[in-house]
């Protein structure tokens, strides 16, 4: 397991005020407090407005290379968008999931977490072969693991799904999708074993998805952090986007500071000796 922080770029993107930032006006910001690891959130282009869907989009994707060089990141995964349910059907979506795996590959990040949609296993092969010989970039895809019963959300289902692409798939394991179910999150952890080539790390209260940080529900982070440290080489990511719903945006920068140092706790968790965070 890597020890340094990661974040998706939505930790603080929502707010009480409800005003709208897109992800180059929070990376200096997840940097100035520490974060070199970014998780980029493509799933922006869901939003009709984002700059993602305008011709301006080569140059949002400039400014996040140069983002990259000033601030010395590593964009560690992206987050492809998904099919919203009166939005934006799976069809409608390819394309968009097409542009922003072209995005990825361009800004030299090694996979994109795609989610597999409802639950029959052969229809969502079908459906990431159509994405990866459709795809003009060569581009590894992480499968995740989905919150409820009626979507591929097991081990099992996630790894039949994995095994007819080889190395072109790796899986997400989102914690907090796990946790909902109730699922034995020690198992799940370690029948991923090295396929595991990310993670989304939030809590939840085990009713709902919830997407708090660590400690703000009841996951067990002892057992789950030392599942993690046995067979797991990639980041501990954030992806805790409601968390700062409620909270003026004035608090964003200790919001940020508190996900830094509750990734200390989490490290602290497996026994392994963390590396401090570069801090400008
Ligand atoms: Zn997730």
């Amino acid at each position: 397991m890597r020890s340094e922080p990661a974040t998706n770029t939505n930790l603080v993107v929502f707010n009480r005020e409800g005003i709208r930032r897109e992800m180059p006006s929070l990376i200096p910001l997840y940097a100035r407090h520490g974060f070199r690891h970014l998780d980029l959130n493509f799933c922006e282009m869901l939003n009709r407005e984002s700059t993602l869907n305008t011709p301006e989009a080569e140059k949002y994707i400039d400014l996040l290379e140069d983002e990259k060089n000033e601030y010395g990141l590593e964009f560690i995964q992206a987050h492809a968008p998904y099919p919203v349910p009166g939005l934006l059907d799976r069809e409608e979506c390819l394309p968009l999931v097409l542009r922003s795996m072209e995005f990825a590959s361009r800004l030299g990040v090694p996979h994109i977490v795609i989610h597999p949609e409802g639950k029959d296993i052969k229809d969502n092969i079908e459906y990431f072969d159509r994405i990866l010989s459709s795809s003009r970039v060569d581009i590894r895809i992480a499968l995740e693991n989905m919150e409820t019963e009626n979507e591929i959300s097991r081990s099992d289902e996630l790894l039949e799904i994995q095994s007819a692409f080889g190395s072109r798939m790796g899986i997400c394991f989102d914690i907090g999708h796990a946790h909902v179910l109730g699922l034995d999150i020690e198992e799940e952890i370690s029948a991923y074993g090295s396929l595991m080539i990310g993670t989304h790390i939030h809590d939840n209260d085990g009713t709902r998805d919830q997407h708090l940080l660590p400690f703000y529900g009841n996951i067990d982070w002892q057992s789950a952090m030392k599942a993690f440290a046995a067979s797991y080489s990639g980041f501990i990511n954030y992806e805790a986007m409601f968390f700062s719903r409620t909270r003026p945006i004035a608090e964003q920068d200790a919001i940020i500071d508190e996900a830094m140092s509750l990734h200390s706790r989490l490290v602290a968790l497996t026994g392994q000796i963390e590396t401090a965070p570069l801090l400008v």
